[in-house]
């Protein structure tokens, strides 16, 4: 698809549209909107202007322009993505929605919350602090990220065993579409079959079907107990074979079940000085319990703390306070950051396998390891399959050789992956970063499915092209 450029005449017609200050062209400036935090920069690209709207009209107003015009459009969240998705990979315009950060409205009557997408996810449990809510549905970026960039990527975090995903708290959507309409989809209803569910086709589309610009997002009752426990395993396999017991011996779905393997948590303890018990185990797994009835967390912690010796774990330790609960996570947390200091070029990875796979993935992230003389860490979420196992370059490797490894190693963790039933991300998408793995996922008729829906949306292929798949003529 050939774009045309942004020309003076254009750049004139969308000072117009959306204001002199709202239209950024200055290198410095629009620099910051050419990559987001994906770690590799073969990915960024320059935008020709970078928009920073204040309404859904002015944005539509933008959207028939570059229909006319035949210019590609890219919006932009806080730019946390780690898969390229808001990147202008075609130049063009980027619609930042920086400037649409208002609460419109907290619902306590329907327990939900109508909001602009620009809102930080944080500030809105900030702002539900006193009111006994919350907003389930937030990645581990919280301090960054974004509402619209959540609900285009259907952000998930450590808490979805027990509370799922973005996509769940999504009630309705407002939405500029390609071609420059601005619809309403879903609203406040609990329950609604009327036609086609759009909006959830929206979540996670990973801003090629329109700009979300209003959302209404779903409340829950804010868990004001938390115990977190630490269980220390000689290997994998027995650590995951524990976590379906939890809930079926236990009866128990905690917050959080999140898997360390054994570099991952003595490289992030090393970073950290951090001395923890057992640094030699063969897997960690982090289990987070939470709820309103402090009697009801202790006892669903113990149980669970006894499952675990039961299923051979080496020890249990329990933290009950804020400090201590906050060292163990804390392993977890920088368990990516520990690893840029062995090498800052990494693959990070976002694959997901049915969860009982898990134990299976690690003999080959062993043989891929040991095959390219790289390391290869895996952690992640043990509750829902979802591991971030990341392809850290070998200091000794030069920059070409380590790409030549990516390439290679990439596809190799993929087959393994595909082959225990798993696929490419569980929730950073698939942006530019993957978007040449489709094929090995999915079949023809499914991908082209998907280019039949973005047609219909996007006829000339304008809104954010080239992410996920390709489109043929
Ligand atoms: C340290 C760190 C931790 C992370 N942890 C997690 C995690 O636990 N779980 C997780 O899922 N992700 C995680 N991420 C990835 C990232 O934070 C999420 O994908 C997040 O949802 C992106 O939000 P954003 O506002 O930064 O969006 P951006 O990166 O700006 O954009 C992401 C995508 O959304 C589109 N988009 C943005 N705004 C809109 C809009 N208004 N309408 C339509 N499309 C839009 C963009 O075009 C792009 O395709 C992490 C990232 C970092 C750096």
């Amino acid at each position: 698809m050939k774009y045309n450029p942004v020309t003076e005449e254009i750049l004139a017609e969308l000072r117009e549209i959306v204001g002199e200050k709202n239209v950024l062209t200055d290198e410095e400036k629009i620099e910051a909107y050419s990559h987001d935090e994906t770690p590799a920069e073969q990915y960024a690209h320059m935008p020709e202007v970078v928009l920073t709207p204040n309404t859904a009209e002015e944005i539509a107003a933008v959207m028939k322009l570059a229909n006319r015009e035949l210019i590609p459009v890219t919006p932009s969240g806080a730019r946390s993505g780690l898969s390229g998705g808001a990147i202008p990979e075609h130049g063009g315009i980027v619609v930042s929605v920086e400037n649409m950060d208002e609460v419109i409205e907290i619902d306590y009557d329907n327990l939900m919350m109508v909001l602009e997408p620009g809102v930080v996810m944080n500030s809105v449990n900030e702002m539900l602090e006193e009111s006994g809510l919350f907003f389930a549905g937030y990645p581990m970026s919280v301090e960054t990220c974004y509402l619209g960039g959540n609900i285009a990527e259907n952000a998930g975090g450590g808490k979805a065993v027990k509370y799922g995903v973005t996509g769940r708290y999504i009630m309705g959507l407002e939405l500029v579409t390609p071609t420059g309409d601005i619809v309403q989809l879903g609203g406040k209803r609990v329950k609604d079959v009327t036609g086609y569910d759009i909006k959830q086709l929206i979540v996670g589309s990973e801003g090629t079907l329109g700009i979300v610009t209003k959302a209404t997002i779903k409340l829950m009752p804010k868990p004001t107990q938390r115990v977190g426990l630490l269980a220390l395993f000689k290997d994998e396999e027995t650590a995951i074979s524990t976590v379906p017991k939890i809930m079926t011996e236990g009866g128990i779905i905690p917050t959080s079940i999140e898997f360390m393997d054994k570099l991952s948590v003595k490289t992030s303890c090393d970073y950290l000085n951090e001395h923890l018990p057992y640094q030699d185990a063969g897997a960690m797994l982090l289990i987070e319990v939470d709820g309103i009835k402090e009697d009801v967390v202790n006892s669903d912690s113990e149980i669970i703390g006894e499952l675990c010796l039961d299923n051979d774990a080496i020890e249990v330790y329990v933290a009950d306070n804020h400090t201590t609960r906050e060292r163990i996570w804390s392993v977890r947390r920088n368990i990516a950051e520990a690893f840029k200091v062995v090498s800052p070029h990494q693959s990070l990875e976002d694959i997901v396998v049915p969860t009982a796979n898990i134990p299976k993935l690690m003999p080959y992230l062993d043989q891929i390891s040991k095959k390219y003389d790289i390391q290869i860490p895996c952690y992640g979420h043990a509750g829902d399959g979802n591991l971030h196992a990341t392809l850290v370059k070998n200091p000794d490797h030069s920059m070409e050789e380590w790409y030549k490894i990516e390439e290679e190693a990439l596809v190799e963790l993929y087959e393994a992956t595909r082959d225990l039933g798993g696929t490419l991300s569980g929730e950073h998408g698939i942006g530019s970063k993957r978007k040449k793995y489709m094929e090995m996922m999915m079949s023809p008729a499914e991908l082209n499915l998907m280019r039949g829906i973005k047609k219909a949306f996007d006829p000339n292929n304008i809104m954010n092209p080239g992410k996920i798949f390709d489109m043929v003529d």
